[in-house]
């Protein structure tokens, strides 16, 4: 196959051509943004994963820290592309050592997210991911666990941003990464 390099516009334009509008799910008036055309097409994943790393490149960080479950797959493949620690953040019940959890309103009913009380050693710099920030209620949960851990956070990592729903807002960083706005 033959590579290409895309610049921040064409990654826009790959992402915009690989995700999949799904009117009112889970609920009706959601527009879920269904990324697994994006996930299946090597180049546009990849395109992703090394754009995501370039915006990254000049942040000091220890560990990758991915939402269940879209946040594993990004978040995976961008540790494994940073040479970076993988933490996982589950939803309630999942984890199977000592944990600590987290309630929160999301975009579509409440949910509780956990993590490993022994994830993140005091002063580590984390960067969270995920697939899609909207009112940003998951990230905010998220990053209020590590902080309670003891960690900081480096920054923030999303494929995409519903811009409408101000999720951003709720997020204590500058450093927020995303590479298509909505
Ligand atoms: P929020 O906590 O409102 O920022 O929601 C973010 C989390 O919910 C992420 O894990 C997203 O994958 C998921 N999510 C929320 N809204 C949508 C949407 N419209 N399409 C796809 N995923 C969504």
């Amino acid at each position: 196959m033959k590579t290409r390099n895309y610049g921040p516009a064409g990654v826009e334009e790959l992402i915009k051509s690989h995700i999949r509008d799904i009117p009112d799910y889970p609920k009706p008036g959601i527009v879920f943004k269904d990324i697994t055309p994006l996930l299946k097409d090597s180049s546009t994943f990849n395109s992703c994963i090394d754009a995501l790393a370039q915006r990254l490149s000049g942040t000091d960080f220890d560990y990758i820290v991915g939402i269940e479950a879209r946040g594993f797959i990004i978040g995976g493949a961008l540790a494994y592309k940073m040479k970076k620690g993988f933490v996982p953040v589950r939803k309630k019940g999942k984890l199977p050592y000592d944990k600590i959890s987290k309630s929160y309103q999301l975009e579509y009913g409440m949910e509780t997210m956990e993590m490993h009380s022994d994830a993140i050693e005091k002063n580590s710099r984390v960067i969270v991911v995920d697939d899609l920030l909207a009112t940003g209620g998951t990230a905010s949960a998220t990053a209020a666990m590590i902080n309670s851990l003891g960690g900081s956070i480096a920054g923030f990592a999303f494929i995409t941003e519903l811009s409408f729903l101000n999720g951003r807002e709720r997020l204590d960083s500058r450093n927020i990464v995303v590479l298509l706005r909505y």
